[in-house]
């Protein structure tokens, strides 16, 4: 695996790629590499001839009070690990690479970019376009792959992608979760022991969400209201939103009338954690 720091090598080799006919599958992530992320190198190594996976914790979509200093790190380990699912490039880039001195232009998706996490976490979405669609421009993969753990994120970068013409295929993949059904995160690395077990109150109320639903409830007021109280009862939990939206515009519904998203983020001690459940044609998948 070759890992490249800077922009113009990068470019050297994709293009090199390009010309040899070869289809280049692409991972963005911001490292700390759990199964989550190895689900999507496995899809892209299968359905493409060359893999790139970046790794870049991207200053731009982190608000002022937010964890960037604190974010976890360890490109030894992660390095190991895209190296034993056979990634062929890795792309490091440091932060002056990406955004040299004098940087000014962004990305914004109107509405979506102001939903859910947008709420709580103002120009989130403005730096992950942003660096996405950087990224995107130096890696022209063929495919890019997302996990549905991060729901607004993967309905944002579609939307961003098909708003601006983007050649790249979008894919979203199954969120993957711990054995005990805690969705895989980076940032459960912060949690203490006791805060680990808390944290299992966001799968909890979504399988309680779940059976809902599934007995015939399609008033979101009263989901809502019950993923709550569930929630509410944990001590070291305080919720930051509980919300049921279309799937497509995040519009909040008040109906379980067409394809739907229910997605929480919830504090675990200092920790914010998101999940979230897709009401879909076929069932629910989370
Ligand atoms: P991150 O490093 O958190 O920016 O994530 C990089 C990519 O991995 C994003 O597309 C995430 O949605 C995806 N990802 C993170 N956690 C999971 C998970 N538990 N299951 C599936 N995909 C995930």
């Amino acid at each position: 695996m070759e890992i490249v720091n800077e922009i113009e090598p990068l470019r050297e080799k994709i293009s090199l790629w390009k010309k040899q006919g070869l289809k280049i599958g692409f991972v963005p992530t911001m490292g700390y590499l759990h199964e989550g992320h190895l689900s999507l190198v496995r899809e892209s190594k299968k359905r493409c001839q060359v893999t790139v996976v970046s790794i870049f914790v991207n200053p731009k979509q982190f608000g002022p009070s937010e964890d960037y200093n604190l974010y976890p790190r360890d490109l030894e380990r992660d390095r190991r690990l895209l190296e034993q699912e056979g990634v062929n490039l890795l792309y490091y880039p440091s932060v002056e690479a990406m955004y040299p001195e004098g940087y000014r232009t962004y990305v914004e998706v109107e509405l979506l970019q102001d939903k859910l996490c947008g709420q709580s976490r103002p120009g989130h979405f403005r730096g992950v376009c942003t660096v996405v669609l950087k990224l995107f421009n130096l890696v022209q993969p063929d495919e890019a792959y997302f996990g549905w753990k991060d729901a607004q994120q993967v309905i944002i970068i579609k939307k961003m992608v098909e708003d601006l013409n983007l050649p790249v295929k979008v894919v979203p993949l199954p969120l993957v979760r711990d054995h005990d059904g805690l969705a895989l995160s980076s940032r459960n690395t912060y949690l203490n022991p006791e805060e680990r077990k808390a944290a299992l109150v966001l799968k909890k109320s979504l399988d309680l969400a779940e059976k809902l639903i599934l007995a015939g409830e399609r008033d979101t007021g009263r989901i809502k209201e019950k993923i709550k109280e569930l929630i509410q009862s944990e001590p070291l939990a305080r919720i930051d939103y509980v919300e049921i939206v279309d799937l497509k515009t995040l519009e909040s519904l008040e109906q379980l009338d067409r394809e739907a998203l229910v997605a929480l983020a919830v504090f675990i001690g200092r920790t914010r954690l998101i999940d979230n459940l897709r009401v879909v044609s076929g069932g629910i998948e989370k």
